[in-house]
């Protein structure tokens, strides 16, 4: 279960819909106990991917960031460096799909890190439709977990 204000929800779909029709992406900062998750802070990213904030690894793929997002290290290491300040954990990444249902695709599952929670928001001709969240298991496959405001 992860833990949102409504105010947190607002933020993460005013980025989405701002982003339309690219993904969103952005960082959650809170504290953990066990699978509990209470996010404090919302900390929105600029879509890093295919630019040059991002390893090489990464830079000239086709897919645009319609379909694709990164986060730049840059962006993760100050969000650390904040989250420290606050005495606060980075619990989890929130990023979007645009007019596609908010379920992990293989390539987020890919890059996910265990014990974080993936927020994915579905946004639909600009307008933020749905929330949900996800976590890996052991076998790193996603599982959802109860999202509330
Ligand atoms: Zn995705």
């Amino acid at each position: 279960m992860i833990q949102l204000t409504p105010s947190h929800l607002q933020i993460i779909y005013n980025h989405a819909e701002g982003a339309y029709p690219e993904e969103c992406c952005g960082i959650l900062l809170g504290v953990a106990s066990g699978s509990n998750k209470e996010c404090v802070k919302v900390i929105t990213t600029e879509n890093a991917w295919n630019t040059q904030d991002i390893p090489d690894l990464f830079i000239n793929q086709e897919a645009s960031r319609n379909r694709r997002y990164t986060i730049a290290p840059r962006d993760l290491m100050e969000a650390q460096k904040q989250a420290r300040q606050d005495s606060l954990n980075i619990i989890g990444i929130f990023h979007s799909h645009t007019d596609n249902l908010a379920v992990p695709s293989e390539f987020d599952r890919e890059y996910a890190w265990q014990s974080y929670s993936y927020i994915i928001v579905s946004v639909y001709e600009g307008k933020a439709r749905d929330v949900k969240s996800w976590y890996l298991d052991e076998t790193h496959h996603f599982i959802e977990e109860v999202v509330r405001y």
